[in-house]
């Protein structure tokens, strides 16, 4: 069976509320299945690494420090990442690494992050430093073909604007920005949401789509991944979903 090949970048830097624990989930339920998954990290000032030659790519979240900290080394990878992403590699991004890959992200003094540009959003803070984004969200998503109630925590100043196509409807919690209705941005290979958690543990459905995603990729027949038993992780979810959508 094929193996499958992450790179985690600047996971010493950028990774808030458990981001790393994505990780984590990817290998246990390819691990579950028989699949091998290989996490090889990344960070400021390495050799530039063969992008292509990973089915996936993660980013996590940051406060604008540790963003301005790696905003110069991303931009070194950018053409390398870009072709990767070009092929049809998977981007997986949580909320300062989210922001990093649109136009650019404007910090609450006024200063400009640059981003790779590989979308088309942006991001601005506002000036007050106490209007941030702060607290448990559920956005629906569609991207499996069914619909997916998707919870999460959210914890951002950056208001996101520009997302021609969304993860989610936002549910409960703010999403892209204070009180918007679309959350984070998708495409077959790329998700990018504000939802740290972290997000795979307690949404088992998004973690199956880019696993399938990964282990599909150029198959001429797709193969259906084997189920696996996830009744803790629905019960936990269902909680959430009572407590946050009852409340409204
Ligand atoms: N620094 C960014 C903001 O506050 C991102 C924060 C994060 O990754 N949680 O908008």
């Amino acid at each position: 069976m094929k193996t499958l090949k992450i790179l985690h970048m600047y996971a010493d830097l950028l990774d808030l509320y458990g981001d790393s624990g994505n990780m984590e989930i990817l290998d246990y339920r390819c691990r579950m299945r028989g699949i091998t998954c290989e996490i090889d990290k990344y960070s400021v000032d390495s050799e530039i690494p063969d992008f292509s030659s990973y089915d996936l790519i993660y980013i996590g979240g940051g406060a604008d420090l540790e963003q301005q900290h790696i905003a110069a080394d991303l931009l070194r990878c950018r053409e390398a990442l870009k072709k990767a992403y070009d092929e049809g590699v998977f981007l997986f991004l949580i909320c300062g690494g989210y922001q990093l890959m649109g136009k650019y992200y404007r910090d609450a003094d006024g200063n400009d992050i640059p981003g790779l540009g590989l979308f088309d959003y942006y991001t601005i803070a506002p000036e007050s430093r106490k209007k941030r984004c702060i607290g448990n969200i559920v956005i629906r998503t569609e991207i499996t073909g069914k619909p997916v109630d998707v919870v999460g925590f959210e914890n951002h100043g950056g208001q996101t604007n520009g997302v021609k196509s969304p993860f989610g409807k936002v549910l409960y919690g703010n999403g892209n920005c204070s009180q918007s209705e679309a959350e984070g941005y998708f495409e077959k290979n790329v998700i990018a949401t504000y939802l740290h958690g972290p997000c795979l543990a307690k949404n088992p459905e998004i973690s199956d789509y880019m696993i399938s995603y990964c282990m599909n990729r150029g198959a001429d027949s797709p193969a259906e991944l084997a189920p696996l038993d996830d009744k803790l992780e629905i019960d936990c979810r269902k909680v959430m979903l009572n407590r946050l959508l009852n409340k409204k």
